[in-house]
């Protein structure tokens, strides 16, 4: 018998895969938390996965994690702007669809206040028209009540309260140019 397996896949000349590293640093006012946070990107389109740990949090807490619209950092956590929500819509937890994107619901501490953080986002990326990179993520004060209240902080931002440490989302690799969504094609393969 005759056939043909074809396989129709989105190529790239470009590096893979994409890192993005950032380094949190404890807000002014008292804040002793920080940490760091790595993202990782296999190819256009694949899942972020986003690795890291805090410190310094209370023990056996929640607290709620987001990556914010601008990396400007000119009056530390306060200059971060919103939740990074380029498509407008509500505040949600990291799983929902009615989410910002830059939604990635809470992180646990151990009982020494640590946040060991392993979480697989879907429709992330750190580069192209919606990229992560040169924004920045802020880990608040409050668990992050994912949107599911009804009053108008908790769809805003889940009454997660202000950032205990926050950092910009650097690039970590690759050291020359990011990956152009705009160059990718379609290849097919037989
Ligand atoms: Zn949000």
């Amino acid at each position: 018998m005759d056939f043909t397996i074809s396989a129709r896949i989105l190529i790239s000349t470009d590096s893979f895969p994409v890192i993005g590293l950032s380094v949190l640093q404890p807000a002014p006012g008292g804040s002793l938390v920080y940490g760091q946070i790595q993202l990782t990107q296999q190819y256009f389109g694949s899942p972020l996965v986003i690795e890291g740990i805090l410190y310094n949090l209370k023990p056996s807490t929640s607290h709620g994690l987001h990556v914010h619209e601008t990396g400007d950092l000119s009056q530390a956590c306060l200059s971060l702007g919103g939740h990074f929500n380029p498509h407008g819509k509500l505040h949600g937890s990291e799983k929902s669809s009615e989410r910002h994107l830059g939604d990635l619901g809470n992180v646990l501490t151990d009982e020494f206040g640590i946040a060991n953080i392993y979480l697989v986002i879907q429709d992330g990326s750190l580069f192209g028209a919606q990229g992560w990179i040169g924004r920045s993520i802020a880990v608040s004060e409050f668990q992050d009540d994912l949107g599911e209240n009804i009053d108008e902080g908790s769809q805003r931002s889940g009454n997660s309260g202000g950032s205990l440490a926050c950092g910009v989302i650097g690039i970590k690799y690759p050291v020359g140019s990011l990956p152009n969504e705009n160059k990718m094609y379609d290849y097919i393969r037989q």
